[in-house]
């Protein structure tokens, strides 16, 4: 059920008491009124940075010298009447405000995203950059920035955009041809849109084969993996600088999944210390050796840890992929290091240095963000998976009817994506997951 969105609606747009200024914002047609209820007088002139003395509407009790700017429809953010009051950032100043502006007639606060939905229904921005918003004010590692400002830009919702236009062609001319198809003469029409779609679908399925968006918006894992003892939570507190998992010189201690968030060039990292792999005792055990298992395979890349007298285990061959990295761990003790292994100590820190170079080199030569643009999200995987399956049936129809019903059916895939059809269904699932304020 799509939710009825209320006329005019508030929040604020930093969390209370964090910063010096605090914003609120107001979007609606009864924006404007919200000014002259506060401060007695009409709306500056838009875009006019304005010094209001604002009172409660009711009680006439002081909230705060405020910096009033002022939106006229549509040339706004929402493409809604606007105000954004920038007050002082104490929590009783905002709770004061937004008290004196729930007060005002008509207004409700906003719900998540509720100012950028405004926005994608008033034709201001598709759905693609309103996501690309969300993952703006998520992001947290230059790369995810980077990668939040290149979608931001437009270029995923062209590519997408682009080949929609192309199946409504293809359509078109498919249906031209239907129209003539009691000669049943091969239509040159039908085997030109067939053609199209082909080259549509080659590409779609190129673009869900790079997974590389996804991984770098959600973080990058690495998996520490090997024998119990053998080092694996000093490592991982070694590299993360700080004690965050349980270091103990007793067998079997890490039985669950611990995880350390980091930033290697520019990356979002998650390292994950896994149980030892060996042949597990208890049912716990057992059940932090598979988990360690699932998370190896999952992860992104493998660190496999050895150390003097403790050197890979078998499982370990199962597990290992291409550019996983053999580190030899406490080599202050004496022993050999095997061949292709990395030298290092979590005990003394050396070697550290060198394994974080070669992490992060290994990590961005496959990862770094791309000038193409990236399939970022699990809403834009289901859909063009959607488009790809309807387009490989029409593919494998001879029946002109099914083949073009199959080609309308990618093409509202596709749609769904920009935010084309289904609207108000789309927006529901898309908003979700965003912060109030936005
Ligand atoms: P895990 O079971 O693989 O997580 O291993 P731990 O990190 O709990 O370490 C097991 C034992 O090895 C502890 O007593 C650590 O102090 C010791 N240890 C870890 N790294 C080093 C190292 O580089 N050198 C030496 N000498 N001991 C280490």
């Amino acid at each position: 059920m799509a939710m009825t969105e209320p006329a005019t609606i508030y929040a604020p747009a930093t969390a209370p008491g964090e910063a010096a200024i605090a914003v609120v914002r107001v979007s609606g047609p009864a924006a404007g009124a919200t000014l002259r209820a506060l401060s007695g007088r009409a709306p500056p002139p838009p875009r006019t940075a304005t010094l209001r003395q604002l009172r409660h509407p009711e009680s006439g009790a002081p909230i705060d010298e405020a910096l009033v700017l002022w939106f006229a429809a549509p040339a706004s953010y929402s493409g809604e009447d606007m105000v954004e009051y920038h007050i002082h950032g104490g929590a009783a100043v905002q709770a004061a405000l937004l008290d004196a502006l729930a007060a005002c007639a008509g207004l409700a606060p906003a719900p998540p995203g509720g100012f950028t939905r405004q926005a994608v229904r008033n034709g201001r921005m598709d759905l693609l950059r309103a996501e690309a918003i969300a993952d703006l004010i998520a992001a947290d590692s230059p790369a995810q920035h980077a990668q939040a400002l290149a979608q931001k830009a437009g270029g995923l919702g062209a590519l997408y955009e682009g080949w929609r236009q192309r199946l409504t062609d293809a359509l078109a001319h498919m249906e031209a041809g239907l129209e003539f198809a009691d000669e049943d003469l091969p239509s040159t029409l039908d085997k030109r849109a067939q053609r199209a779609a082909q080259g549509v679908a080659d590409e779609v399925t190129t673009h869900l084969a790079d997974t590389r968006g996804e991984r770098l918006r959600t973080g990058l894992t690495v998996a520490l993996l090997g024998a119990p003892n053998v080092g694996k939570s000093s490592l991982l507190n070694r590299l993360a600088g700080r004690e965050a998992a349980i270091v103990s010189a007793r067998a079997g201690t890490t039985r669950d999944v611990l995880e350390v968030g980091l930033r290697l060039e520019g990356l979002p990292l998650v390292l994950v210390d896994t149980a030892g792999l060996r042949a597990a005792r208890g049912t716990i055990e057992r059940e932090g050796v598979r988990r360690a298992r699932a998370r190896a395979r999952d992860a992104d890349m493998r660190l496999f840890l050895c150390a003097p007298r403790q050197l890979a285990v078998p499982q370990m061959a199962q597990l290992q992929r291409r550019g996983d990295i053999l580190v030899y761990n406490k080599a202050d003790l004496r022993g050999r290091a095997p061949p292709d292994s990395l030298p290092v100590s979590a005990r003394t820190g050396a070697g550290l240095t060198a394994l974080l170079k070669l992490l992060g080199e290994r990590l961005r030569s496959r990862f770094a963000p791309r000038a193409a643009p990236a399939l970022t999200r699990a809403r834009h995987r289901r859909a063009l998976e959607d488009a790809a399956e309807a387009l490989a049936r029409a593919k494998a129809e001879t029946a002109a009817e099914l083949v073009a019903e199959n080609l309308r059916l990618a093409e509202q895939a596709l749609a769904q994506l920009t935010g084309h059809a289904n609207m108000e269904r789309v927006l529901d699932a898309v908003f979700r997951d965003f912060c109030i304020g936005k």
